[in-house]
């Protein structure tokens, strides 16, 4: 049995129809269902549906052989015990900064408001600039509009959650997709299962990004 580890939200969207085309489908309705551990269609694979900052800490623990999580998190959090195998080229959007339309540049330390205050850290202090980071968990964009930070580090996709909130982009830090992970002792208790679903994965991203 392998057990998969898959984020909530945008990312599961996205990977239900990758593993659909290795004939792995949820057998329960996962909008209804209160199940945590879900069956599929394939006898040798169980998901486990979590939050996407939760994935690589049940692959560290080997409370999954497997997980499906965003480079984003990855970035920021590391993945102990666990190798990234796969770009799955799927959930793709930018990491950012972005500030108020028309802001000023300010004159005081830059005060950043982000869920992402390592990558930040990091990607500030590779330009040399000393930062204020301000740790949020959610609605990142609330801050400038408050007065409480002069800009964000977030992911955007379209770009119509910024716009919609009088922000936009100022800086690109990187291009985020989504990537399987694979906890490295399964990896190597379960070499050729894995190695199987890793290889059918490659081909089925391959196909998806033909079509
Ligand atoms: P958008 O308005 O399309 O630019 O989307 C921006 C909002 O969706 C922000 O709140 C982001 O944090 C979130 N978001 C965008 N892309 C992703 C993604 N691939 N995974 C998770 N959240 C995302």
């Amino acid at each position: 049995m392998i057990t998969l580890a898959l984020s909530k939200g945008r990312i599961l969207k996205d990977t239900l129809p990758l593993l659909a085309k290795l004939g792995i489908v949820p057998t329960e309705d996962l909008d209804k269902t209160r199940k945590l551990i879900i069956p599929t269609t394939r006898d040798d694979v169980q998901l486990l549906v979590v939050r996407a900052t939760d994935v690589p800490v049940y692959v560290a623990h080997g409370g999954a052989d497997m997980g499906v999580v965003g480079k984003d998190v990855l970035m920021e959090q590391g993945g102990d015990n666990q190798f990234e195998l796969l770009d799955l080229a799927i959930a793709r959007c930018k990491l950012m900064v972005a500030a108020p339309v028309n802001h000023q540049r300010q004159s005081h330390r830059l005060r950043v408001a982000t869920k992402y205050v390592n990558v930040a850290q990091d990607y500030f202090a590779s330009k040399g600039e000393q930062v204020d980071l301000i740790k949020l968990y959610g609605s990142m964009e609330l801050a400038p509009l408050v007065g409480m930070a002069d800009c964000i580090v977030d992911l955007v996709d379209t770009g119509n959650t910024l716009k919609a909130n009088g922000l936009e982009p100022t800086e690109h830090i990187v291009d985020i997709s989504s990537r399987l992970v694979v906890n490295s002792m399964a990896y190597k208790r379960q070499y050729n299962e894995i190695q199987s679903l890793v290889d059918a994965l490659a081909d089925a991203v391959a196909d998806l990004n033909k079509e």
